[in-house]
């Protein structure tokens, strides 16, 4: 890649100067804080054309990270189904488990270079608080995190993990002490002091051009993959899954992938207890349009514009709102969202364990699910390429207390011992 920025080929994935995708992005925040952004935007997009800023992300993303991820072929699921033939794109493997590391090696390297002594940031899964801290103890920056208290408790290991790289966790203690408080508290911080350090937004989130930049240094998952799949079955893939928090394990992908009509992309958004039960985070699919953490979203709000409490099983999906350029290919539907319960993802959590030897993170759980639906309804000659943002192991204890096996393993002498662990999302075809 000689350039970030592929301004001349992505027609729908450039946002407008002054960082709007359609209405949605932009930035709304006090006028200290927008020197601020505009600093970053004009040091990004310098780093963004700079060879050598390239070639250290780029061997950062080989050498430290493990890049390129492999593609692989899920078999067994896709027997199993009898539609579709699924494919994964194994962001798990990353170092560090998921596809953080990817956006944090790019926002710390460009920290570096703006001088910058420290980062900061907001965590939910405690996945970006983990890759942030990585990324700072390997380039040798301060790193404050804040987190929710219940995802404190909830993911006491990857607390851990932060403190033993080095860095400060701060637990957030106001409203539902989750993913939303976490950010409100990491930019009150920011505004009071800018200057000495960097707020590196986990997602395609927040204002310009935190959207642009971070779906920029996740793009490299759709550049790889789109290749890697094109050389396993000698063309593109009909269909590219990915789960939707704030958006950039799916924008990295879909960014490859955005200006072939031919193939549909789904963001699978959490449904939570269900829909109709209120307790979800699937913005685009029930959310309208409003401000949120200094950018334009569609999001879950009460009426006076107000964030609500969401909820899902995955705390990476916690979120009220979605990134912008995903609530623009939503209003012009090139990207369809749909939705996958707290259930159906730990079916699906289950499913490829058993299957195929992989622990999937809860939030990549949700695209995994919907892919095994959509398989269903496909001939066998169909692909689906589906985003395993990443792996498990932060997860285990909460599934089997919450979600006991028992209630999925198939009878003993069954005549098929995979039948459970696919009963709620569908079964086969
Ligand atoms: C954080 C996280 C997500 C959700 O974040 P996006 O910005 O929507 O990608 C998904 N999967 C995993 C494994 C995560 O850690």
């Amino acid at each position: 890649m000689t350039n970030l920025i592929n301004k001349e080929i992505d027609t729908l994935n450039m946002p407008d100067d002054k960082g709007f995708f359609g209405e949605y992005g932009g930035s709304f925040v006090p006028e200290q804080l927008q020197r601020v952004m505009d600093d970053v935007t004009t040091e990004y997009e310098k780093a963004a054309e700079d060879p050598d800023f390239i070639q250290q992300l780029a061997d950062l993303n080989e050498h430290y990270t493990g890049r390129p991820s492999p593609v692989f072929y899920a078999r067994n699921l896709s027997r199993e189904i009898g539609g579709a033939q699924i494919y994964l794109k194994r962001e798990d493997l990353n170092h560090t488990g998921a596809h953080k590391i990817n956006h944090c090696l790019g926002e710390v390297l460009l920290a570096k270079r703006m001088g910058k002594k420290k980062v900061i940031a907001e965590t939910g899964a405690g996945q970006h608080g983990v890759a942030l801290a990585t990324a700072a103890a390997l380039l040798g920056l301060e790193c404050d995190i804040y987190m929710g208290e219940i995802d404190v408790m909830k993911e006491a290991p990857n607390v851990s993990r932060m403190k033993i790289l080095g860095a400060k966790v701060i637990p957030v203690k106001s409203g539902t002490r989750t993913l939303k408080d976490a950010v409100d508290a990491a930019f009150k911080a920011y505004l009071e002091d800018p200057v000495t350090q960097i707020y590196c937004i986990g997602s395609v989130v927040g204002p310009h051009p935190f959207p642009m930049m971070v779906r920029d240094f996740q793009s490299v998952i759709g550049v790889e993959a789109r290749r890697q799949i094109v050389s396993m079955t000698g063309r593109l893939p009909d269909n590219v899954v990915a789960c939707v928090g704030g958006g950039s394990n799916a924008m990295g992908i879909f960014s490859a992938f955005i200006d072939d009509k031919d193939v549909n992309l789904y963001g699978v958004e959490p449904a939570g207890m269900g829909l109709e039960s209120g307790s979800h985070a699937a913005s685009l699919t029930m959310g309208s349009p409003g401000l949120l953490h200094g950018f334009k979203t569609i999001m879950i709000q009460d009426d006076k514009g107000q964030p609500l409490p969401v909820y899902s099983i995955a705390s990476g999906l916690d979120y009220p709102g979605t990134g912008p350029q995903h609530c623009f290919l939503h209003d012009i539907k090139r990207v369809e969202y749909t939705t996958i319960t707290d259930r159906e993802a730990v079916e699906a959590f289950y499913a490829l364990s058993r299957m195929e030897g992989i622990i999937p993170a809860l939030e990549s759980s949700h695209a995994v699910a919907y892919a095994v639906k959509l398989a269903q309804s496909l001939d066998k000659d169909k692909t689906i390429l589906v985003n395993l943002s990443g792996r498990g192991d932060k997860d285990i204890d909460f599934v089997m207390h919450n979600y006991p096996l028992v209630e999925y393993e198939p009878e003993e002498n069954s005549q098929n011992r995979y039948k459970e662990f696919l009963s709620h999302i569908g079964g086969r075809k």
